[in-house]
């Protein structure tokens, strides 16, 4: 973990990155290039003490639970799946909305074996069948989670869904609610600790910008 007084924060690249530049900015930190676009992977800041650091959305929370990042946005699909190990989550950023469900063809007849279902977020799909009692086989998906039912891969998907409209592309229907998405302000524990007033005024800083829930 760093000791110097530097605050690295991590983003991922789309969503996350486009929404929370806003509330960086309303917060006096506004990334010295167009961290989209740039090929670094480390970007200062107007802020000496605050750097960027640009990942994969499914590795921000390792980032900041190791500490290599003191903190991070990211969705709570992937914190969930990640499971929140030496996180904090104090503040919901109330961006990238979406909502976690079950989904599959509106008329399928599951057959007597167990159901399938396709699904990258797998610790999540284990966790809210078993909370039902209901067992189930995980097949685990890197993408396009909306093909394995039209070619019989999964009786079912667990996938987000926004505007419903790539379900509905794919003949598919939304079944049951998992979990309401919206990306949230993690923190490293130790750095919590040990930079906390830096931190606590970073928080405080995009508090306002946040969107209050719906
Ligand atoms: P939609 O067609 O608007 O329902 O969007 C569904 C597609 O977009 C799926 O492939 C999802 O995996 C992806 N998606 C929707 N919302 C999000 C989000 N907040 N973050 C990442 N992917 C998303």
């Amino acid at each position: 973990m760093s000791v110097d007084r530097t605050i690295t924060v991590a983003l991922s690249k789309g969503r996350i990155l486009d929404e929370t530049l806003p509330l960086l900015a309303r917060a006096g930190i506004v990334p010295s290039e167009d961290p989209s676009r740039t090929r670094k992977l480390i970007i200062g800041t107007s802020r000496p003490d605050v750097n960027i650091v640009v990942v994969r959305a499914t590795d921000v929370p390792t980032y900041v639970q190791y500490g290599a990042a003191a903190v991070g946005v990211a969705g709570k699909d992937v914190l969930m799946e990640h499971g929140g190990a030496g996180l904090y989550e104090p503040l919901d950023l109330g961006i990238a909305r979406c909502r976690l469900m079950l989904a599959g063809r509106p008329n399928h007849a599951p057959g007597a074996e167990r159901l399938r279902i396709a699904t990258k977020f797998v610790n999540v799909t284990q966790r809210y069948f078993a909370a039902q009692g209901r067992q189930v086989e995980i097949i685990k998906l890197y993408g396009s989670m909306e093909l394995a039912p039209l070619v019989g891969l999964s009786d079912y998907i667990v996938d987000l869904v926004d505007t419903g409209n790539t379900l509905k592309a794919n003949g598919l229907a939304p079944i049951e609610l998992i979990a309401q998405i919206s990306s949230r302000l993690v923190v490293n524990k130790a750095a919590m600790k040990m930079q906390h007033t830096r931190i606590q005024q970073l928080i405080e800083a995009l508090r306002p910008a946040a969107a209050p829930s719906p």
